[in-house]
């Protein structure tokens, strides 16, 4: 840990922050005072957090259109991007209640391209011409006759335009509504036109970039921006230029660095120090049905010593599906309670509360702790109540995120349990820790994942965290069998159910679906519950999904754990938490759609028990080489650890993480799979940093974090 002298007082805000190493001239200059950038204009512009000439300098593009050469239609390959001209022959317009614009155009090659507009205004409509030019750029899938291109880019252009190619890669940065292409390109070039040299720019101390042998950040800037005609087009567009590590590394270390001043910020609060007498807690582990596994033993310890200290605690314990994450979570929270204060614990979802509820009412009730439960979906007297046991005699509340919503006051909260930390994002965690301030004091907060993330992501993701790893599962469990088995083959998993069910035990049929609302989901789900409902008329089944009322959902959870139902429908609603030791089959649709460490995540609902379990990954051909490989991945192993390392390969950090679910993808370039070479050196230079110039830190927060920061006013 680096001494805390560097630590800035709380509550300013970064953009507020006057930046001690920077002379940059005019790119100090408000975008407002750029010629043709009215106040409607910049208002825009600051949606994307563009205010000054210099914040345009680090709005990257997101990738890059290869419009270096023109494609003639009769050459175009499915899946392939790119760039056509071509005379449009035809414009029609769909029928009122499905309207669609088609636009077919053609070329000297003969050949014809669809391109189809599913929204689009009728003025839009009207510039297609037949007989004008276009030129288009799209990707280029098979079409009812020939390719199409759905919402390419596309301009008008006169004879003499035609054949005109770009010189280079076209960079696509991120927009918004009112800020197109065009006019971001046109404020680039501005701002590039004012870029200082080096030594003004740069914040990195000078040899770590020696070391690293990457390009000054001027040049680096230059070059993403305005890529040469001579680039590297393969390594540019696949990110792994140098210019573009570049400032991916930067980027990183910022974040880093914005991760860890958190954390000191936090830790100059007090922490509550608890004063546990251990009477609660060994009655709780006589009366368990098992022994505390060692790695449980030893996270416990981990966690206790935090408590009893003056400094907040902030750990996460990370373990893999199963391997008995919430009974430490009930022990830890027993040091709390045995101290005479609160403990919170909070679920991503209703269903996790509800069942949370459950263990920790048998756990915690007999030894007379007074257990609470509050969601959004408690409403009247009931929440009264439950807000004034809160300010009260209550001693551990269950509840979703919705419990910090509200103005929910404690008598005295002394630790915080998150629960499946990949659920919430990095800002929600967040914003959680202000909720239990009390004058000085914060909160100690216990943060639990099942998503087993390789260190190196773990040191840059959870930088504000110390984490413990529970690495070993309970005794007694069999590893599950998973099977990847053809859709078609549907006869041969319905008799793979039936027979399971035959012998007592239970089966979950998860229904997913990608991308669509949850509204579909639940429509699919209710129509393989009847269809399987009339294919095996001999078993209970029940159906639960996102779209139903929490009584509901918790009604058939309840039946299917008491064995009332043989087989469970679901939707992920699923995916976290559940425990039916019983239930020993489960099938996944759609698996190859969904990403490894989910497939973990749900397959971890069955081998809960004695008995071997299966899991059968049900897929629709054609596979592509990446999801054959992943369905690969998920059979051979069963360790969450492999399956996230596979997964950060396969599929990136934003998925590994859940960022991508919670709109917190964060980074401008950096990539954690693909930068993740980058990261000792990251934390090397951190350190650094922190020790040696700390007027360089906020600089670099400021620059790259931006608004992300204000959460850093712990
Ligand atoms: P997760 O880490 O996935 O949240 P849970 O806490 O739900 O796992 O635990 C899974 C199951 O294992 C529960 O039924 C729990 O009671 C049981 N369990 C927890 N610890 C042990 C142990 N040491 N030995 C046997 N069973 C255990
Ligand atoms: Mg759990």
């Amino acid at each position: 840990m680096p001494s805390s002298s560097s630590t800035r007082p709380a509550g300013q805000r970064a953009r507020d922050r006057v930046d001690p190493l920077r002379d940059d001239g005019a790119g100090g200059k408000p975008l407002a005072q750029l010629k043709g950038i009215g106040p409607s204009l910049s208002g825009k512009l600051e949606k994307l957090g563009l205010r000054l000439l210099r914040d345009l300098w680090f709005h990257l593009p997101l990738r890059y259109e290869d419009r270096t050469s023109v494609v003639a239609i009769g050459d175009l390959q499915a899946g392939q991007k790119a760039q056509v001209e071509g005379r449009v022959d035809a414009v029609e317009r769909g029928f009122r209640y499905r309207p669609q614009l088609r636009v077919a155009i053609s070329d000297d090659s003969g050949a014809t391209l669809v391109l189809r507009f599913i929204h689009f205004r009728a003025a839009q409509a009207s510039q297609f011409q037949v007989g004008s030019w276009l030129r288009c750029f799209g990707d280029a899938r098979a079409g009812g006759i020939g390719f199409e291109m759905i919402h390419p880019s596309y301009q008008r252009i006169g004879d003499a335009e035609r054949g005109r190619t770009m010189d280079c890669l076209t960079p696509l940065y991120p927009l918004t509504d009112g800020v197109g292409q065009a006019l971001m390109t046109r404020l680039m070039k501005q701002a590039l036109a004012v870029l200082p040299p080096d030594d003004a720019l740069e914040l990195l101390p000078p040899d770590a970039l020696e070391s690293l042998s990457l390009p000054s950040l001027g040049n680096a800037l230059r070059l993403v921006h305005a890529p040469p005609a001579n680039v590297d087009v393969a390594a540019l567009q696949s990110g792994v230029h140098p210019a573009q590590r570049r400032l991916a590394f930067e980027e990183l270390l910022s974040h880093q660095l914005s991760l860890r001043r958190q954390r000191m910020s936090i830790r100059q609060h007090r922490g509550p120090a608890l004063q546990p007498d251990g009477r609660l807690s060994s009655a709780l582990a006589s009366s368990l049905p098992f022994a505390l596994t060692a790695a449980q033993q030893r996270v416990l310890a981990d966690i206790r010593s935090d408590l009893v200290a003056t400094e907040p605690m902030l750990r996460l314990v990370q373990g893999d599906v199963g391997s008995g994450k919430t009974v430490v979570a009930a022990l830890a929270a027993l040091a709390a309670i045995e101290s005479g204060k609160q403990v919170a614990v909070l679920a991503p979802t209703e269903l996790l509360a509800e069942q949370h509820a459950t263990s920790f009412d048998g756990w915690l009730k007999p030894l007379g702790v007074n257990v609470c439960r509050l969601s959004g979906r408690i409403k009247g007297k009931a929440r009264e109540r439950a807000l004034a046991s809160l300010a009260g005699e209550a001693d551990l509340i269950i509840g979703t995120h919705a419990l910090f919503q509200d103005s929910v006051v404690f008598r005295d909260l002394a630790l915080v349990v998150i629960d499946e930390q990949h659920r919430f994002g990095v800002h929600q965690r967040l914003a959680l820790r202000d909720k239990g301030l009390q004058g000085e004091t914060r909160p100690h907060q216990l943060v639990m994942t099942a998503t087993p993330i390789p260190r190196t992501l773990a040191m840059t993701a959870y930088a504000d965290l110390d984490v413990s790893v529970i690495d070993e599962l309970p005794p007694g469990r069999t590893p599950v069998q998973t099977v990847v088995v053809n859709a078609a083959k549907r006869e041969r998993v319905i008799e793979r159910i039936r027979k399971a069910c035959g012998e007592g035990r239970q089966a979950y049929w998860v229904c997913t679906l990608i991308e669509e609302s949850e509204e579909i989901v639940a429509e699919a789900a209710e129509a393989t519950h009847a269809a399987l409902s009339t294919q095996m008329p001999e078993l209970n089944v029940g159906i639960v999904h996102g779209r139903m009322k929490a009584a509901d959902k918790q009604q058939v959870m309840q039946a299917f754990k008491d064995g009332e139902l043989d087989l469970l429908v679901a939707t992920t609603v699923i995916e976290v938490g559940v425990d039916v030791p019983n239930a020993s089959l489960m099938l996944i649709e759609n698996a190859e759609r969904l990403g490894l460490s989910q497939l973990h995540q749900l397959r971890g609902r069955v081998g809960r028990g004695g008995v071997a379990s299966t899991c059968v990954l049900l897929y629709q051909p054609p596979l592509s080489l990446n999801a054959r490989s992943r369905l690969e991945v998920m059979r051979e192993s069963n360790d969450g650890f492999v399956i996230a390392e596979r997964d950060l390969e396969l599929r990136g950090a934003g998925e590994l993480l859940g960022t991508r679910q919670t709109g917190e993808a964060g980074f401008r370039i950096a990539d954690l799979g693909r930068d993740s070479d980058l990261l000792i050196d990251v934390q090397r230079v951190a350190e650094a940093l922190l020790t040696d110039t700390p007027q360089g830190v906020e600089a670099l927060i400021a620059r790259w974090v931006g608004a992300a920061e204000r959460f850093a006013e712990a």
